[in-house]
C-alpha cells in the first residue's frame, strides 16, 4: 500500500506528489502548472486512478483482494 501518489496533469505534463488519505475520494485536482482542473476519466473512480502514478487506497486495496471477491461491486469501506 502506497500512500502517495505523483499526480500528472494531462494539459500540461505538470506533476506533483501527492499524499492519499484514507477515505477520501478526489474528484478534482487543481493543476499548479497551467492551472486547469483535473478530473477523473469514465470508470476511474478518483484523480489518482486516472492520473496518479498509485490508484487511491481503496483501489489498490480492491486490486489485492483475491479475485474471486471481486464481481458483486465494490468492497465496503472500512470506517
Ligand atoms: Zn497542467
Ligand atoms: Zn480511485
Amino acid at each position: 500500500m502506497s500512500h502517495n501518489s505523483v499526480v500528472k496533469c494531462p494539459h500540461c505534463g505538470y506533476f506533483q506528489s501527492e499524499y492519499l488519505d484514507e477515505g477520501i475520494i478526489v474528484l478534482h485536482w487543481r493543476c499548479p502548472g497551467c492551472g486547469a482542473l483535473v478530473e477523473p476519466e469514465e470508470g476511474d473512480c478518483c484523480v489518482y486512478c486516472s492520473h496518479g502514478s498509485e490508484k487511491c487506497l481503496q483501489a489498490q486495496r480492491a486490486a489485492g483482494l483475491d479475485l474471486s471477491t471481486l464481481g458483486d461491486g465494490a468492497p465496503a469501506p472500512e470506517k
